[in-house]
């Protein structure tokens, strides 16, 4: 299995920040892992000029679930493969927030993003309050029943365990909680999908920083990160990645 750094620059960057990508891969040649930046979606094409022929894949933030149409303002799976993406993040919290997404939309635009090719990086998390009540595996659980389409597998799909409290916030959960989480997931892909799912991968995202990758990735079934604030510089992606090649 090939272990997987994701940055998530959410809205943020413009053509300025194509130095950050110079730099990350004049500083990583040969990252030892797979390296994945989800830039907005106006930087995915000049991204992709820079990223020829590198070790640097690129991945969306969202798709529509549909291929084309009168969705004003929405970007296709289809157009994100055309722009130059791999990838694309699907269900992330701030979506599932701010646009009320559910886990059924979620799952349609994962099948979406497969027929156009793209793998989807699905993103599961409880909210502060569903851990306080000691809801977090019931509430993964479902998130991951509802948002991962039949069909599942390595070539199709990520999985990221992303604590919605721990987004932004500096707070980490603990590696205990890290990991029943992550071998939660584990167990629940293979009881679902067998031995397809055995390889499929699951990051751990949630106020990730070269401080603290090294203790996150040596945690049992993590399998990479996925980054927001700390994939914005190179210096501090670049260091996150050098911590998960190490392992
Ligand atoms: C994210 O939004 O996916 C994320 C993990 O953000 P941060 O690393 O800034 O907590």
């Amino acid at each position: 299995m090939r272990r997987l750094a994701a940055g998530n620059w959410k809205m943020n960057g413009s053509t300025a920040s194509l130095g950050e990508i110079r730099s990350l891969l004049a500083d990583h040649p040969d990252p030892g892992c797979e390296m994945l930046i989800c830039p907005p979606a106006t930087l995915l094409a000049p991204m992709a000029a820079l990223a020829a022929g590198t070790a640097l894949s690129l991945g969306g933030q969202d798709c529509h679930q549909n291929t084309s149409g009168a969705h004003t303002g929405d970007v296709s799976a289809a157009m994100l493969k055309d722009a130059g993406a791999g990838y694309v993040i699907l269900g992330h919290s701030e979506r599932r927030a701010d646009h009320g997404e559910t886990d059924q939309l979620v799952a349609q635009k994962a099948l979406a993003a497969r027929e156009a090719g793209l793998v989807a990086v699905i993103c599961l998390g409880e909210t502060g309050g569903e851990r306080d009540a000691g809801r977090t595996l019931d509430v993964v659980g479902a998130q991951l029943a509802g948002s991962v389409p039949d069909g599942a597998s390595a070539a199709n799909t990520v999985i990221a365990y992303e604590p919605v409290w721990a987004i932004g916030t500096g707070r980490i959960p603990t590696l205990e909680q890290i990991a029943e989480v992550h071998d939660f997931i584990a167990r629940a892909l293979n009881a679902r999908f067998g031995s397809a799912a055995g390889a499929i991968r699951i990051l751990y995202g949630g106020s990730v920083k070269p401080s603290n990758a090294g203790e996150i990735f040596a945690v049992p079934h993590v399998h990479g990160a996925l980054v927001g604030g700390a994939s914005l510089k190179a210096a501090d992606f670049g260091a996150i990645v050098s911590a998960l090649a190490a392992f």
